[in-house]
């Protein structure tokens, strides 16, 4: 038998959402991804279907018409821009381009999961900074936790699963701490959604320090999980870097597509992401009415912070819900549809409170 390398035995396993178990009578709601509830806009459909016609081309490999939307959209030029099939495949050509064996990635943990497995796939050894017990980095720590070794930071804003999100005050006290040749990675994945006084402004980051890399998605806010785009914004050497390990043609020409015409229905989506911000609102508060209590969200999801994953998981599923349990530590929930938040509430009085 050929043996892969070593390191590939550690990658731990990445935890999909669960689809909802279909219950007689009951709609089900799948809450277990942190995915957009609203069906594909009609616009937005048909450019991609336009594009399915020509599926016997390779799609554009430069990503032209997409990266041209993008640098109008976020005010750079296209040589900063790098795009890759989800956001989650710039994690992997970040730390690829990066890192190698002996280099030392700093993460908040519990954060988004693929981090430890692209980072050991990398060949890279994490370290992990716990989050603090309302589900924040810590930053001080993190901070301290960079050394000689460090090649990159990653902090994730808002935080997938705990919730809350950086300020810009913070983040940029905690940069201009870090070396100049380490890259702080700053993964906006759930940007649209945060409501918060001085949130992070990743461009202004940018512009000041040209070791920042923002990360951005198609999957959440613009409701294109299927399709998988994403991007990274960055100084030009580091989008280069990026660009140059890309797997060659990644994102399909139906993905760039749909993607360009959702940047020019970007007000109908923003308004989705509206609605669903009065949504999450609604679900706090109707945990808080029920006793409970979560860190406070500023993506499009909550965080239970609690030991009984696998009752939680099961209650919510008998109520026609699938959440994401993490076991033993905690269970994820996204805001999804009013009769789903309802339905929660619901499951949460009928549930003993961790004490
Ligand atoms: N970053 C964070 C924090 C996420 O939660 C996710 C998706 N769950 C991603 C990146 C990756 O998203 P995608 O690959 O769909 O762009």
């Amino acid at each position: 038998m050929v043996e892969p390398l070593p390191h590939v035995r550690e990658i731990p396993p990445y935890v999909p959402g669960k689809p909802p178990v279909a219950r007689a009578g009951l709609t089900t709601y799948k809450l277990s991804s942190n995915e957009n509830p609203y069906p594909p806009l009609p616009s937005v459909r048909a450019t991609a279907e336009q594009a399915v016609t020509a599926m016997n081309r390779y799609p554009d490999m430069g990503c032209s018409a997409l990266y041209d939307a993008l640098a109008t959209k976020h005010g750079v030029g296209t040589d900063q821009l790098a795009a890759g099939t989800g956001s989650v495949a710039l994690i992997y050509h970040l730390l690829s381009a990066y890192c190698g064996p002996g280099d030392e990635v700093v993460h908040a943990w519990r954060s988004f999961e693929a981090y430890p497995i692209a980072i050991t796939a990398a060949g890279a050894t994490g370290v992990k900074v716990p989050v603090t017990a309302d589900g924040r980095h810590d930053l001080p720590a993190m901070a301290a936790a960079t050394t000689e070794r460090t090649k990159v930071v990653l902090l994730c804003t808002p935080n997938n699963p705990t919730g809350p999100a950086l300020t810009h005050a913070e983040t940029t006290a905690f940069i201009a701490g870090v070396p100049a040749d380490v890259l702080v990675v700053v993964d906006e994945a759930y940007v649209e959604f945060v409501r918060m006084a001085d949130p992070v402004d990743g461009l202004a980051l940018l512009r000041d320090h040209p070791n920042v890399v923002l990360l951005r998605t198609f999957s959440k806010a613009y409701g294109l999980a299927g399709l998988r785009v994403g991007y990274a914004v960055a100084a030009p050497e580091v989008a280069t870097a990026l660009r140059a390990v890309a797997l060659p043609f990644g994102v399909s020409s139906v993905a760039q597509a749909a993607a360009v015409a959702s940047l020019a229905a970007e007000d109908e989506l923003l308004a989705r992401v509206d609605a669903l911000v009065v949504e999450r609102d609604r679900l706090v508060a109707g945990i808080a009415a029920v006793g409970w209590t979560v860190p406070e969200p500023q993506g499009n999801f909550v965080w239970f912070d609690l030991p009984q994953t696998d009752a939680f998981a099961a209650a919510a599923g008998e109520a026609g819900l699938a959440v994401r349990p993490f076991a033993g530590e905690g269970v994820r929930v996204s805001v999804g549809e009013p009769e789903a938040t309802d339905r929660l509430v619901e499951v949460l009085r009928g549930m003993k409170r961790p004490t």
